[in-house]
């Protein structure tokens, strides 16, 4: 098969990398090499690729900006695709709908809403990954999620078939959706209302301050590590984790962001196992203390 990907990516747009690091497509900076790397350009190539796999199909996983991944070591057996930069084109239509390709950051998206003067995407603004890593997560901030504004997505199955998903036929849930791990997301459409310029540049400027006051930036992290848990108290699993697990622990370069709780950062060359390390036993910890079992929001990739 490897010999066959070597002739079918000197004919091919997009780049095909073998026993590649995936250390500098994750935001945490950790991963290890995977066994391909494919960087489609079109529609065509990407299914041809599929095609080629067939039965490796198990092995496939569908990365974005790699802002809500932990990948470890052992990859070394497994194919990543993540969609080149033609699947990043956005436009719209007569009647308000943006149409965004799945690999296009979020707050790209966003600022052309804004360009625009078209409101309801501004949340995206606030989001570091991408459309298809947003609707695979129903992603959201400040009380916005994708299932709010998601009107449909196209997508190819790991057959190569093409269709659309209406969004009202997807179940969303809090950072979770139905949608097959089979899928990549090619495309979306998202709906939008005109509105005054101004108004929209104020709530963006507005939800940007508030991420920069309460979360770390411009580091290396996922995000959040674990999803609110349902408790009686109500209380968020940041102040979980704050009221349970000493803010200083750490496992090498794996360590409690002290801006955030649930915010965990590898502060220079954590492993894989320094973070899943740190991830176990925060989650033992809140277990031991409160008898509430986290769940990861982030996702671990094996
Ligand atoms: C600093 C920071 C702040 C964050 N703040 C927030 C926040 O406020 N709200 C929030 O919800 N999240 C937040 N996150 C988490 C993360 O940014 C989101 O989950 C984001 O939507 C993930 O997008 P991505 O492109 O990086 O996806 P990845 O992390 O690369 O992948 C996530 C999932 O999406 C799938 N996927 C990605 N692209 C496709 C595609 N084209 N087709 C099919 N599947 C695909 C992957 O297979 C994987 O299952 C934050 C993360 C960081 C690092």
């Amino acid at each position: 098969m490897l010999k066959d990907l070597d002739i079918f990516s000197k004919n091919i747009k997009g780049k095909i990398k073998f026993n590649y690091s995936l250390k500098n497509h994750t935001w945490l900076n950790i991963g290890g090499n995977a066994k391909i790397f494919f960087i489609p350009e079109t529609l065509s190539e990407l299914r041809e690729f599929l095609l080629y796999l067939k039965k490796e199909n198990n092995n496939l996983f569908i990365i974005g900006a790699g802002s809500n991944l932990l990948i470890s070591d052992n990859v070394q057996n497994r194919i990543f695709i993540k969609l080149g930069k033609n699947f990043n084109k956005i436009s719209l239509t007569k009647n308000n709908v943006v149409i965004a390709g799945c690999s296009i950051l979020d707050k790209n998206v966003s600022n052309f809403a804004c360009e625009h003067n078209l409101s309801g995407l501004e949340f995206l603004s606030c989001i570091p990954g991408t459309i298809g890593g947003g609707i695979r997560m129903n992603s959201g901030c400040f009380g916005t999620e994708f299932k709010d504004v998601l009107l449909s997505v196209q997508v190819m199955d790991f057959s190569g078939r093409v269709y659309t998903i209406n969004s009202k036929n997807i179940n969303f849930e809090y950072r979770q959706t139905n949608l097959p791990k089979n899928l990549i997301f090619l495309s979306a459409s998202f709906k939008t209302n005109k509105k005054d310029k101004k108004e929209i540049e104020e709530k963006i400027y507005k939800f940007k301050e508030k991420k920069e006051r309460s979360q770390p930036l411009r580091v290396k992290t996922g995000g959040s590590t674990f999803k609110n848990p349902k408790n009686p108290l109500g209380k968020k699993v940041w102040q979980i984790i704050k009221e349970n697990v000493d803010n200083q622990t750490s496992f090498g370069d794996a360590k409690i962001s002290e801006k955030h709780s649930n915010f965990f950062i590898n502060i220079n060359n954590a492993s894989f196992k320094d973070m899943h390390d740190l991830i176990n036993f925060v989650k033992k910890k809140v277990k031991e203390k409160t008898g509430i079992s986290l769940q990861l929001e982030l996702e671990i990739v094996n």
